[in-house]
């Protein structure tokens, strides 16, 4: 069917809740979608789930990618139970699975992320791998998660690399978004762009600049600030209504076009290398120098990639970076920035963001 872009279209989850001990509140929501509960849970959070009983609940330990031979296992071993709702407890593969697992059998689904790395939770798509982890395809679920819980107390458990990798993947929605609104592109529901979510592109640039900083120390030290939990709320939710309903355009693009390179795929996290990305994408849309100096302030300060290297790309040879730029060429989301960019253009911004970053070094 052809987008209709005449309509503006954003899509959120049912309920969101974010706290302390928020997983405590489990029950009470599997209560509410029938009781019957189906769980995949991440091996580190097995025993969260048994010291608060929800062993009580039927769960697999999940460590696969989100690919079709696991969910279509999970729906082969589930599908009789007479299950109500598939949750998962678990990181951005995790979440994914449950997302489809749930769309395929008609279940509902609650999501309880324990990383903050990215708006995966927030979204009604996953993002499909083969089996040996390279991405394939986006499966788009009928509905938006039912549930988004948020546990802080869980989330400051994983690594502060996943949290400043969440606001990597973040700082990409307000340019991303620009792209999007300069050139009249679809966002990623198919439709125009919501006031609301271009709203939370500013939101999301502004408070990243304000408050990711802070942020970051006090999750290294594993201090629950007032400023942690907004950059929890926002790489999950915010970023999440940005990205879904103000669109995606060259940084996920050149993260999809670095990603060819096993070095970079097999070793850094997803808002890594879209931050590097985010830093490509100024160069090839000739951003204000003041905006791409407070940009690399940013990235320098919580340690996202500003070179090549930092995403394990140490002398790429030049058919490298042609093979990359023409990844990033061929990925749609490119063109939502400005439908006449060459493989050229894309190869000497990627030179020029690495150049930069490595002369301020
Ligand atoms: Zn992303």
């Amino acid at each position: 069917m052809e987008p209709r872009m005449d309509l503006r279209i954003s899509y959120f989850p049912g309920k969101f809740i974010q706290g302390n001990q928020a997983i405590l509140e489990l029950p009470r929501f599997i209560d509410l979608f029938g009781g019957k509960a189906f769980m995949l849970v991440t091996p580190s959070m097995e025993q969260m789930v048994k010291a608060n009983g929800f062993d009580r609940y039927d769960y697999e330990i999940f460590k696969s990618a989100c690919c079709w031979d696991a969910i279509n296992g999970i729906i082969g071993r589930i599908k009789d139970r007479d299950y109500t709702v598939i949750v998962g407890i678990g990181g951005g593969k995790i979440v994914d699975t449950a997302k489809a697992v749930a769309d395929k059998l008609d279940l509902h689904v609650i999501l309880a992320p324990t990383v903050a790395a990215s708006s995966a939770a927030f979204s009604a798509c996953s993002v499909i791998y083969t089996p040996d982890n390279i991405e394939e395809s986006v499966y788009y679920e009928k509905h938006s998660p039912d549930v988004l819980l948020l546990d802080n107390s869980l989330i400051i458990g994983a690594s502060c690399r996943h949290f400043v990798a969440g606001m990597g993947d973040a700082l990409a929605v307000y340019f991303e978004g620009r792209g999007c609104m300069h050139s009249g592109a679809e966002n990623s529901l198919h439709g125009r762009q919501t006031f609301c979510a271009l709203a939370m592109c500013d939101y999301c640039l502004d408070t990243l600049l304000r408050y990711g900083y802070d942020a970051k120390t006090a999750y290294e030290n594993k201090i629950i600030t007032p400023a942690v939990e907004r950059i929890i709320e926002l790489n999950l939710l915010c970023a999440g209504i940005a990205f879904e309903g103000a669109g995606l355009a060259a940084a996920h693009a050149i993260h999809n076009g670095l990603t060819i390179m096993p070095q970079v795929r097999d070793h850094y996290l997803h808002g890594e290398i879209v931050a590097f990305g985010v830093l490509c994408e100024l160069h090839l849309t000739d951003s204000e120098p003041e905006e791409m100096d407070e940009i690399y302030c940013f990235c320098e300060d919580l340690g996202l990639p500003t070179t090549l290297a930092a995403i394990g790309l140490t002398d790429p040879s030049d058919a490298d970076l042609e093979a990359i730029a023409q990844a990033t060429f061929d990925d749609p989301y490119l063109h939502h920035e400005n439908p006449n960019t060459t493989v050229q253009e894309i190869k000497m911004a990627i030179c020029a963001a690495d150049a930069m970053g490595r002369d301020r070094l």
